[in-house]
């Protein structure tokens, strides 16, 4: 299976990190759509956070922690987490990832 995020992960494609967890790691979306702009994804492949809930709810506990962190860390605690989830949602990468947005005012609701 060819996933861009399993390779980020594997380290075979650069990623700028901000976080290597025990079950997640953390790195800077390469098209931020604001001055936060972080995905958290799971190092195993799930298609989507549904399938993550399932399969490894621990995973995505310490992907919800490890988002709060980073929005205390850049930006001032506040921020959006956003699992698009499917492609009429607009999920491009099949590998579970959240988005850590903030640092800006984030209009509702989102497009
Ligand atoms: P989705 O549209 O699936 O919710 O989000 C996928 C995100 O991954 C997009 O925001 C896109 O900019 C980001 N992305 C896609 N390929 C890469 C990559 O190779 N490196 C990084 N850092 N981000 C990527
Ligand atoms: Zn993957």
């Amino acid at each position: 299976m060819d996933c861009v995020f399993c390779r980020i992960v594997d380290g075979r494609i650069p990623a700028t990190l901000v976080h290597e967890g025990e079950r997640v790691i953390a790195f800077q979306d390469l098209s931020p759509q604001a001055p936060t702009h972080v995905l958290v994804i799971p190092k195993d492949h799930h298609q989507d956070v549904g399938a993550l809930a399932a399969a490894d709810p621990r995973a995505l506990a310490e992907l919800v922690a490890v988002a709060a962190e980073v929005a205390r860390d850049q930006a001032d605690g506040q921020y959006r987490l956003v699992f698009n989830t499917g492609p009429s949602a607009g999920q491009t990468v099949m590998h579970a990832h959240g988005h850590v947005l903030a640092g800006r005012d984030l209009t509702w609701p989102p497009g």
